[in-house]
């Protein structure tokens, strides 16, 4: 069982959106792939149509130390791919759990629970607030691997460091596996001269780190959620499921050092497979020759 967490203490950079549909990427290739809601705002949750009512099992209860982890898992339409979900019962977790001793291990005791037991995913991707706090604390403690979502923005950069110190923190403190597996570039837009400065910018900070993929602008990635669909149903042949299919195989290449099989590998075109070299195969790789 590999867990990424996928954070940035940003909002509106496109944590959920990627949460939802790499899971649904890495759940058509095959992978059983848990998504876990840490965001005390619910997007996850209600994306998907699984937001517990008040009170009813939900990673709130798991943190709190009411239910075991595999009591609040839900299935979703997609085969494969499962949710822990949340509801605004999380919002006061942050003050409540301020006191206990061991707060940030929470998760981290919880997924070490389930990864005893036959329902055990092979990836659990962790969908974060946008906060540096307790529950992201949670996420970064029990993650083998880091992604953090940036908008092509001219403030993209704007609170890296801090969170890479945090990062590093973390690694050198309390979790020794941590690694930043890749940034992942959102809402490009190939047209606008700022989004390229901004990649190349970020190319220069931080080289192969950078997914290769960015996902572009598309206005359905937005739309989806509000039909509880992922891009895989809402918009199968868009540009931005092609991006997110690449983004899977590029991912499980980094963390798992091999292919991710089936229908994948099979259905991705070859165009999108290379890596960025120059500004040109930059623009290649964000996707700018897709159909
Ligand atoms: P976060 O979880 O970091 O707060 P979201 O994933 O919720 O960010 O994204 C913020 C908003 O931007 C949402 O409304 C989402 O639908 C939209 N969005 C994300 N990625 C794209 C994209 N590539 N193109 C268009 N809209 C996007
Ligand atoms: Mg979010």
């Amino acid at each position: 069982m590999r867990v990424l967490a996928i954070i940035n203490q940003k909002g509106g950079v496109g944590k959920t959106t990627s949460c939802m549909n790499l899971g649904a990427a890495l759940a058509e290739a095959g992978l059983r792939v848990l998504l876990v809601d840490l965001d005390p705002q619910a997007h996850l949750s209600i994306s998907f149509d699984r937001m517990p009512a008040p009170g009813d099992p939900s990673i709130y209860s798991v943190l709190t130390g009411q239910h075991p982890l595999a009591d609040v898992i839900q299935p979703t339409h997609r085969e494969g791919l499962s949710i822990a979900p949340t509801n605004l019962d999380l919002t006061g977790a942050e003050s409540e759990l301020a006191g206990e001793i061991g707060r940030e291990s929470l998760l981290r005791d919880a997924l070490r629970d389930l990864a005893k037991t036959a329902d055990a995913p092979d990836i659990v991707l962790l969908d974060c607030p946008p906060s540096l706090g307790t529950l992201s604390l949670n996420a970064l403690v029990c993650a083998d691997g880091v992604i953090v979502p940036l908008q092509a923005e001219f403030f993209a950069l704007q609170g890296m460091a801090q969170l890479l110190d945090v990062l590093e923190r973390v690694k050198r403190r309390l979790n020794p596996r941590l690694e930043l597996v890749g940034i992942l570039v959102g809402m490009y837009s190939r047209q606008r001269n700022l989004s390229r400065e901004v990649v190349e910018e970020l190319q220069r900070h931080f080289g192969e780190i950078l997914l290769p993929t960015f996902v572009r602008v598309n206005v359905r990635l937005a739309e989806a959620p509000s039909h509880a669909q992922t891009i895989f149903e809402y918009a199968p042949e868009s540009g931005a499921a092609q991006e997110f299919r690449e983004l899977a195989r590029e991912l499980w290449r980094r963390i798992a050092g091999r292919e991710l099989k089936s229908a994948v590998t099979k259905t991705a075109p070859k165009s999108i497979a290379k890596p960025a070299a120059s500004p040109e195969t930059k623009e290649q790789a964000a996707g700018a020759d897709l159909p």
